[in-house]
């Protein structure tokens, strides 16, 4: 249902500007802490962890990554382990033949090709099985700092097109908007809240409008009245 008390969309690069830091300042305010939910010791975990996310919850991840670490300590350990056996050990995270096959993948990998360190750069990431450019994203943002690009994850996508931040339906499109809107100092902390922001209130479906602090900047058709 439209809901249509919100500002009409600016129309000058400075409105649109100012429209930018509002929001970025409401997610401040609600996010100041904002991180990855994965839980993760080191990159290696990170990555583990971001590869058998896809198409799953966090919260299943979290669930099954302690035991995959207890089992196989190392990346030599996972190196080393038959496909089948860790595709068993993480059946619950769904797709589990091909995320076995990329986790056996990735950890040869890095043993072979970068002295069993997680590479540092997006072109090397990218040659690591299982590791597209938002799990690279991820990796190099929240585990070592480095801001190589924006996360599109579902959230990021739905959220940047309600509040007409791109066009664009493909995550590679919308990361090259995003890029181009945000300051670079804004790009990992951006993608943490934007997700938090997405589960909370943004929701795909009935977000909750009423309690949204950037709903008088939001001018998303979707956006929902607020109950009586
Ligand atoms: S919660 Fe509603 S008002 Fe807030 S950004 Fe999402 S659609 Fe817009």
């Amino acid at each position: 249902m439209c809901y249509c008390r919100a500002l009409p969309a600016p129309k000058t690069k400075a409105a649109k500007q100012a429209r930018l830091e509002r929001i970025l300042k409401a997610l401040d305010q609600l996010y100041p802490n904002a991180t990855c939910a994965l839980r993760h010791r080191n990159a290696w975990e990170l990555l583990v962890a971001t590869i058998l996310s896809a198409q799953c919850t966090d919260e299943r991840v979290n669930q099954v990554t302690p035991e995959l670490f207890r089992k196989y300590p190392t990346i030599a350990d996972l190196a080393a382990a038959p496909v089948e056996e860790v595709a068993q050990q993480i059946r619950s995270t769904g797709f589990y033949n091909n995320k076995a096959k990329n986790l056996v993948g990735a950890a040869r990998t890095i043993l072979t090709k970068f002295h069993g360190e997680v590479p540092r750069r997006m072109q090397d990431l990218l040659t690591v099985p299982g590791a597209a450019r938002k799990t690279a994203n991820v990796v190099l943002g929240t585990a070592f700092g480095i801001p190589s690009g924006v996360v599109v994850d579902t959230h990021v996508q739905r959220i940047a097109r309600r509040l007409d931040l791109t066009k664009h339906d493909q995550p590679v499109k919308i990361e090259q908007d995003l890029m181009k809107l945000l300051p670079q100092e804004r790009w990992i902390s951006f993608s943490h809240q934007v997700i938090h922001f997405g589960r909370e209130i943004c929701s795909a479906r009935k977000p909750k409008c009423h309690r949204c602090p950037i709903e008088p900047d939001c001018y998303a058709k979707d956006k929902v009245k607020p109950p009586r």
